[in-house]
């Protein structure tokens, strides 16, 4: 029998699903049971082609439309949504692994959030008028063109809404293509935009590894590309958009410093390093996984955020009871595991965790490592898991300096009571998306993303609008034309 989440077909393309089996095909594995739940093709040269072609000559017509009406088209995206959120929630956990408990409330509902808040934008996007005497300039506020969008596998409904809603409001037409981890939910996206009204062709979603991803990003059609994923891929992906000088947003990883001083309340930091390290079982590129407590408090935290970890529900991720999950695959529960080991190797303590949980699918359990140096491998490293490192810090002159020391610079975390000393230690920290006495939150009006190697342009809020489109000044004379000859 047909698992319920196998997609009725791999594409999504002007307006309809679109199969070629041709394609190397891609196992949707669940990864609370490594049972093999559906089957997708990677898209082949000739899909790749339809797929540009129909985005590129949907986009025009899409661009004149009204702001308001290209508007109302993601808002009732966002409404269809909203309704389906239970059965979009079970989607996004099958193809991720990730916990219902979750999944209800920060996927769909986030996307959705995102279709609703550039929906509402839409209608005023605007230029401004520039008087200069007589003459006068004006500006307007334009599409790119044809978008490329490519997601990670940690949010696949979330991520295809923060490029496509943005993308779309802005006039442009896009074609996105999921991790090959995770290819279910953007289908779904796809689905719902045109059942709310959206042009055949304005969204589409195409399915592959690294490969087909690359035939996107070079294709000469392309105006701009947005990445969801990891600096070396970042890397490659901005070197080929730069070879036609495409505009891109780049949204990369990070080792993010979360820094608690002695005066912080101990329960709320305890909190926000366990949201910053595991929730979606640590898969989170913000993530705070640099827990620099100051040396006074270090033991208490220490046994607190033990006490705490302890408490997490691990099990049948489809319960809405279970709060920790496995992680996405069998490939990345390896890769963590090395970290595991490498961080033990290297002579950090094991407070808590630290090994593979004895049941079926790829479940972690909640690492801690205590006395973290700044040299250890976990410490400099991307792990992208449920690991979190404690090192400990005397002043803020030092705690500022080493939390820079780091090629990333996504995220940042401050918890103290004093508060001129907070946003002093944010003003230093190079850092995009920072928090003082919260870690995490990403609501859809604050712009996200990341400075240094984690990435170039933002996400989300009013900020995002200028990353997909671009402004057109005319300049108007009145009078006559002076020339010199
Ligand atoms: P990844 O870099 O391996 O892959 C990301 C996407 O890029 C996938 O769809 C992949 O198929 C595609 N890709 C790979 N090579 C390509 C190429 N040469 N050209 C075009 N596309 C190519 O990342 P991942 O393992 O899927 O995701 C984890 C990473 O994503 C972590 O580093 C994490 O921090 C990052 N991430 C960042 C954010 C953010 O908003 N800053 C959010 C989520 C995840």
């Amino acid at each position: 029998m047909t698992h319920p989440a196998q997609p009725k077909a791999s594409h999504f393309i002007n307006g309809a699903y679109v199969e070629d089996t041709a394609g190397t095909p891609i196992p949707v594995i669940y990864a609370a049971t490594g049972d093999q739940i559906a089957t997708v093709h990677a898209a082949t040269p000739a899909i790749v082609e339809q797929a540009l072609a129909s985005g590129k000559a949907a986009q025009k017509a899409w661009a004149k439309m009204s702001g308001t009406e290209r508007g109302r088209i993601l808002r009732r995206a966002a409404d269809i949504i909203r309704a389906r959120n239970h059965e979009l929630s079970v989607l996004e956990t099958y193809d991720t692994g990730k916990p219902l408990q979750e999944t209800l409330v920060a996927d769909a509902t986030s996307g959705a959030d995102a279709l609703e808040y550039f929906g509402g934008l839409a209608g005023s996007l605007t230029g401004e008028h520039i008087p200069l005497g007589e003459d006068w300039v004006y500006t307007m506020r334009e599409a790119l063109g044809l978008c490329v969008g490519i997601g990670a596998w940690n949010y696949p409904t979330q991520i295809a809404c923060w490029k496509g809603a943005p993308a779309l409001a802005c006039g442009n037409s896009m074609v996105f293509k999921p991790s090959e981890a995770t290819p279910l939910c953007a289908l779904k996206v796809a689905e719902i935009l045109h059942e709310a009204g959206l042009p055949a062709g304005v969204f589409n979603v195409v399915q592959g590894m690294g490969e087909v991803g690359a035939a996107l990003v070079t294709d000469p059609r392309v105006d701009k590309v947005s990445l969801t994923g990891s600096v070396p891929t970042g890397k490659k992906v901005y070197a080929a958009a730069a070879a036609d000088m495409k505009h891109v947003t780049m949204e990369l990883g990070g080792k993010s410093p979360m820094i608690v001083f002695d005066d912080a309340d101990i329960d709320n930091a305890v909190g926000g390093a366990i949201n910053g390290n595991f929730y979606s079982s640590g898969q989170v590129c913000s993530n705070g996984t640099r827990v620099f407590v100051q040396k006074g408090i270090k033991e208490k935290f220490l046994a607190r955020l033990a006490e705490r970890t302890g408490n997490a529900v691990i099990g049948d991720p489809m319960d809405e009871a279970t709060s920790f999950g496995p992680m996405v695959n069998e490939n990345q529960m390896n890769i963590v595991l090395g970290y595991i080991e490498k961080g033990k190797a290297e002579g950090a303590r094991l407070i808590c965790g630290g090994a593979r949980c004895d049941m079926q699918g790829w479940y972690l359990q909640p690492t801690v490592f205590a006395d973290v140096t700044d040299g250890m491998t976990i410490a400099r490293e991307e792990i992208f898991g449920p690991v979190m490192s404690v090192l400990d810090f005397d002043s803020e002159e030092e705690v500022v300096a080493r939390a820079n020391d780091t090629e990333f610079g996504l995220s940042a975390g401050v918890f103290t009571k004093d508060f001129t000393r907070a946003h002093r230690v944010i003003g230093n920290l190079e850092a995009g998306s920072c928090f003082i006495n919260s870690y995490n939150d990403a609501p859809v009006e604050a712009p996200f993303g990341g400075v240094k190697a984690s990435g170039v342009g933002r996400e989300n809020s009013k900020e995002a609008i200028k990353h997909f489109s671009q402004v057109k000044s005319v300049y108007v004379r009145m009078g006559d034309v002076e020339a010199a000859f």
